[in-house]
């Protein structure tokens, strides 16, 4: 099938673009009537206007979310009608899917196939997941003496603030909203400005699934303004942030300069991902490191982008993993045989390019791609591979964010960790090796918040993500989420008078 001939295109066409806010439920413009054009990055076509919320929404927003959770229509309502609520958003969404997957594709530029395969059934699952574990948690009875009773319970915060990134708008996103709204909490959701409009589009859903009015708001707008206003906020009792390091470290400060909200910081990585000369198949290895770094643009947090491999197989591994990326096709996302898209604007794009020319500059040797993929007016940029890295060149300790490898050959499984932790980052990593004692020894030396052993980037709603060191604190998925959203209170009865 030609892209020209793709069915996406024709669906594209008939899509309405929504870009107002979502508060108090309903959608309303900016109050000062601004908006701000979404581009699609793989045409530079303007896709929509989105309402540019700043101060003034996050006022209001903060405000109706305040009054919903002190109504305590949805705080206090009973874990089992909170779940059919959360079950009944979530069949919407599924009735949505393909739409949602659409949206997603033009506003942000991943291939079509993987919003439809794994975003959009994964940003699903997460939201059933989580309201389906809300009525199956019971909280503690301390073992104190006889003469009283300690409940230990777990109380929703109040008013969470939800900013999320570009890269996997709707998932991340979901990740957020399902444990902060299963646990009780009103949520103020603040996409990412390149990437607002599938968050804009659930909000309907939300309320017709009747989540009470002023528990789900989203207020789109740029970082420095409504993501600033929402983490100064006096009324914003938790911020749960994915995105990079510098801007976590500036919400820490405004939680600091206001009333110190709780903060959780998913932020960025800078993955290694060790193939030792014993793994069990060269080549599995090799092709899950190609995909590991490739896919999504490299637009992913957790992407393997320093390739650690043992001396002895390093060439056979690259050549291997320079096939796979060579073989992958880059351009129209609604193609459906795609396999890169297009960067998610022409800012990222110059960013990765510039990375590409320091790491040339540095001495690295290039061994594949290195180049804007030039088609049209869209942001592309072809599958490239550094070979001769030395962990200390910039490429090796930045967060590039962008199809780009860079190897480093190691002699021996001591520099292999060495190496891999030699970075501020502590996200992920992967190993590669048959030997059992050795895989639990790396994966113990490893300071990341996931290590993969023989495979790279699985996993699984129940098992916890997130960040050792600058990588972040706290964690996404699993029920380790709701430590994030909910405060415990110790209530202490005294039997004894
Ligand atoms: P970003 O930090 O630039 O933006 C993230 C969000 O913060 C956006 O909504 C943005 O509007 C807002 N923001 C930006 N500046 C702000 C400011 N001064 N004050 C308040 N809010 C502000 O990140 P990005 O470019 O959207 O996404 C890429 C980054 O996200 C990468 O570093 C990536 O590693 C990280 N990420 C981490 C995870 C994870 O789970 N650890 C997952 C996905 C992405």
């Amino acid at each position: 099938m030609t892209a020209a001939s793709s069915p996406w295109h024709a669906k594209a066409a008939k899509l309405v673009f929504n870009g107002d806010a979502f508060i108090g439920g309903r959608y309303v413009k900016a109050l000062s009537g601004k908006t701000f054009d979404t581009l699609n990055p793989a045409t530079g076509a303007v896709l929509a206007q989105v309402a540019e919320g700043d101060q003034a929404d996050v006022e209001r927003a903060v405000a109706c979310a305040k009054q919903a959770f002190e109504r305590g229509t949805w705080s206090r309502m009973a874990p089992a009608e909170r779940k059919r609520r959360l079950l009944r958003f979530a069949d919407l969404m599924q009735a949505h899917a393909e739409e949602l997957a659409l949206l997603e594709t033009l506003d942000m530029g991943k291939p079509i196939r993987d919003s439809l395969a794994v975003d959009m059934p994964l940003s699903i699952g997460c939201m059933r997941w989580y309201a389906e574990a809300i009525d199956k948690l019971y909280d503690e009875v301390a073992p104190t003496a006889p003469t009283a009773i300690s409940l230990v319970r777990r109380e929703p915060l109040g008013v969470v603030a939800a900013v999320v990134p570009w890269n996997f708008p709707m998932l991340m996103a979901t990740w957020k909203i399902a444990p902060i709204l299963a646990s009780g909490n009103s949520v103020i959701l603040k996409p990412a400005e390149q990437s607002s409009l599938t968050a804009i589009r659930i909000a309907e859903f939300a309320a017709a699934a009747d989540i009470p009015e002023g528990v789900f708001n989203v207020v789109p707008g740029f970082g420095e303004t409504a993501g600033r206003a929402l983490g100064l906020h006096m009324d914003v009792d938790c911020i749960a942030f994915t995105g990079s390091t510098e801007v976590g470290k500036y919400f820490l400060q405004y939680a600091a300069h206001s009333n110190m909200k709780r903060v959780g910081l998913e932020c960025g990585g800078k993955s290694p991902n060790i193939i030792l000369a014993d793994a069990p198949d060269l080549d599995a290895a090799a092709t899950s490191a190609a995909w590991g770094i490739f896919y999504n643009q490299g637009e992913v947090c957790n992407a393997g982008s320093r390739l650690i491999i043992e001396a002895a197989v390093k060439e056979q591994v690259l050549e291997k993993v320079i096939t796979v990326g060579r073989g992958m096709r880059v351009g129209d996302p609604l193609d459906p045989a795609t396999d890169i898209g297009a960067m998610v604007d022409a800012g990222q794009m110059k960013r990765v390019l510039q990375y590409i020319d320091a790491g040339k500059a540095e001495g690295a040797r290039l061994r594949l791609g290195g180049e804007q993929r030039v088609i049209g007016e869209g942001c592309f940029i072809e599958p490239t591979v550094f070979d001769n890295v030395n962990n200390s060149m910039k490429i090796a300790q930045e967060e590039i964010f962008g199809p780009v490898l860079a190897t480093i050959e190691v002699k021996d499984v001591d520099e292999a960790i060495k190496v891999g932790n030699d970075t501020i980052y502590g996200l992920a990593a992967g190993v590669w090796t048959r030997d059992i004692n050795k895989a639990f020894r790396v994966s113990s030396a490893l300071r990341a918040g996931v290590v993969w052993v023989n495979c790279f980037d699985h996993g699984d709603i129940s098992s916890p993500f997130g960040g050792f060191k600058q990588s972040g604190s706290g964690r996404d998925k699993s029920l380790h989420a709701f430590d994030k959203y909910t405060d415990v209170k110790a209530t202490w009865i005294n039997l004894g008078a």
